[in-house]
């Protein structure tokens, strides 16, 4: 029997994965993998049997427990299986259900941390997440239920919010925003394949967040929204650095 190690390969430019997950991938003799991964990847893992567990490798998305089964039948088979997920792990990446699969066959795990997203638009658009004095805490939260609608509105859980999974819904969830309490005028932030060499980001107010739907349309977009949306500024106004690239079809303004 063997082992199943759960890697982070961060956002989708393959030089984000950690080094140590680079190295397990390197002893791999299977690699489950999702369809947000960068195929640039593979190389750091000729020598595996790569399968593709995402929506792209099957006729149909296979089904959680069909994921949790395989993962059982390839660590009853090879020595070194590979889990790998977009971003990280630990986060909206359904690792709970993975880790109780293993467990309740009898298989050890391990879980190699990755960049999640929301730390990936982060660092691409240059806005620190937190700030001193005005941006004490973030949140990380689905904008969707596990039914697939937007999540309730509930009142601001910190000075930052970061929302996965939104991409579809940004018109629904700025009502959302509104109806929590946040203020019209509050900066939110949208970045979509972040951390990619596609990548494209914009800034809206959450009561204008709709108009940035045409823009991230189809793309794995994170949104952030309060004190970390907010570009860094220099004492005279101006933001020190030109981040990002603006889209012709902005309809926002052009993050900085
Ligand atoms: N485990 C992943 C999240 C998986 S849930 C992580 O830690 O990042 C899938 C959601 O993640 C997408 O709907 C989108 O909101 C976000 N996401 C994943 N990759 C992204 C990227 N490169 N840029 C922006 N958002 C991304």
């Amino acid at each position: 029997m063997g082992s199943v190690v759960f890697i982070g390969a961060g956002p989708g430019a393959a030089d984000l994965i950690t080094v140590r997950g680079a190295r397990r991938l390197a002893e791999a003799e299977v690699v489950l993998f999702d369809a947000l991964t960068d195929p640039a990847l593979r190389e750091l893992a000729p020598q595996a049997r790569w399968i593709d567990v995402g929506k792209r490798g099957f006729c149909h998305a296979p089904k959680q427990t069909e994921i949790n089964a395989m993962l059982v039948r390839c660590a009853q088979q090879y020595q070194r299986v590979v889990r790998l997920k977009g971003g990280d792990p630990s986060v909206f990446g359904r690792l709970e259900e993975e880790l109780l699969a293993l467990a309740a066959a009898g298989i050890g795990c391990e879980v190699v941390p990755g960049v999640t997203a929301a730390i990936a638009a982060a660092a691409a658009t240059q806005r620190p997440l937190t700030r001193r004095g005005l941006g004490r805490s973030v949140s990380l939260s689905t904008a969707m239920t596990k039914e697939g609608s937007l999540a309730e509105a509930t009142p601001p859980s910190a000075d930052t919010e970061v929302f996965y999974m939104a991409g579809r819904q940004l018109g629904a969830l700025s009502r959302r925003l509104l109806d929590a309490g946040w203020p019209g005028d509050t900066p939110v932030l949208v970045v979509s394949q972040a951390g990619t060499p596609d990548q494209r980001a914009s800034d809206h107010e959450v009561a204008t967040l709709a108009a940035a739907s045409m823009l991230h349309a189809g793309r794995p977009a994170i949104v952030t929204v309060g004190a970390g949306a907010r570009p860094v500024l220099a004492a005279d106004g101006r933001s020190p650095h030109a981040a990002t690239v603006p889209h012709p079809a902005a309809a926002g303004t052009p993050a900085a």
